[in-house]
């Protein structure tokens, strides 16, 4: 444990140059001194990602050669927990744009992550994402609109994942449903007449079935923080984790973490009930046939690992009215969601201009038609 707390603690590097702290530069493998310009490469280490052997983790979780404490701020508006990897000048929730207070750090055991998925592009970048989607909005009030142009308020985010891999094997029972057509006479009316005819009918001949599937299940992501308030919208929540790669502390230089408040055991609960999913559609494969029914079950999960790993938002957050709005971007792919409220006068005006224009319409086509009739 020693030892690892050391190598987290030293990857924090100071520019060379002038002192100032580096921060990681996005969709590059480097970092960053904001003053001087100055860049380092990022060392990888070689041995690649940790996969960790679930069971010694959800038997005793903090004595483990992985698990280390990092300094944690809790916001006492929304409740979002987050680490900050930069020197603490003003720092805001990311969700609620709430000032936090240093004073009020605490230390926490985690899990260190396994793998990081970089961002892709800078905060700039993900500003103009943000503008040009803002300007795109129908019905957002002006005030809106000014606010999220305010770069201050976006952040990028590390959201956390648990990720779990097993092998899987599993019997089950059911039932092969194979189709077969009948021709089923009736009678109609053609022409006033009644006639038989037939059509073809579908039916489905059952028989029993029953084996067993096998095989790996890679990678099952589990989201790992609750998110009841702060819900990133699902719309987004896709990366291609082929991207991901060894953690390393400089990835994070510069952003804000969120740590894992759904523990490893829970997170291992969704899981399986994902792993069930998978067998229960593995042992319909397996049946084959037009259609299946499957009886029963029984699943077990062998040489089980799991990944803690951090994967990458940009947070606009915005109080309007007294109500919190949060605009989410996608880290890696770019893709853009969140809720807006809409200006009630906005609304108003255009409804009060469009039946006046229908009644202005409406009594020239009367003034026409009576011109019309006086001719
Ligand atoms: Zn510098
Ligand atoms: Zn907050």
């Amino acid at each position: 444990m020693e030892e690892e707390k050391r190598a987290f603690s030293e990857q924090k590097k100071s520019c060379v140059n002038c002192g100032a702290e580096l921060t990681y530069k996005p969709g590059t493998t480097e970092i960053k001194c904001d003053y001087c310009g100055h860049e380092e490469t990022i060392v990888q280490n070689e041995d690649g990602f940790k996969e960790l052997e679930l069971k010694p983790y959800l038997e005793e979780m903090g004595s483990l050669s992985h698990s280390e404490e990092i300094l944690m701020l809790q916001c006492k508006n929304c409740g979002a927990n987050q680490h900050i990897e930069e020197n603490y000048k003003s720092l805001h929730c990311v969700y609620c744009t709430m000032p936090l207070i240093i004073e009020d750090a605490y230390k926490e055991d985690w899990i260190l992550p396994g793998a990081v998925l970089p961002f892709q592009f800078d905060q700039k970048k993900s500003h103009q994402i943000f503008s040009k989607w803002v300007q795109g909005l129908w019905f957002a009030p002006n005030n809106l609109k000014k606010a999220a142009l305010d770069p201050q308020y976006t952040k990028g985010l590390y959201l956390p994942y648990w990720t779990f891999d097993a092998q899987l094997y599993a019997t089950y029972t059911g039932q092969r449903g194979d189709y077969y057509y009948v021709s089923v006479p009736y009678t109609t009316t053609v022409n006033g007449k009644t006639v038989q005819r037939t059509r073809q009918e579908r039916r489905t001949r059952w028989t029993p079935a029953s084996g067993s599937v096998s095989g790996f299940v890679d990678d099952t992501l589990i989201k790992a923080s609750h998110q009841r308030k702060n819900a990133i919208p699902n719309k987004i929540a896709h990366w291609n984790l082929k991207a991901l790669v060894p953690f390393n502390t400089s990835f994070l230089a510069g952003f804000v973490t969120e740590k894992y408040t759904i523990p490893l055991k829970d997170g291992h609960l969704e899981s399986t009930k994902e792993a069930e999913k998978i067998a229960r559609s593995w042992s319909r494969h397996d049946i084959g046939g037009d259609t299946q029914r499957v009886h029963s079950i029984n699943m077990s999960l062998s040489e089980e690992t799991f990944k803690h790993i951090l994967l990458p938002v940009y947070i606009s957050a915005y109080q309007y009215n007294g109500k919190k709005y949060n605009f989410f971007v996608n880290g890696q792919t770019g893709r853009i969601s969140g809720k807006r409220p809409y200006s009630f006068w906005k609304i108003f005006f255009t409804v009060v201009l469009s039946i006046a224009v229908i009644v202005l319409i409406l009594w020239l086509v009367d003034t026409y038609q009576n011109q019309q009739g006086n001719i």
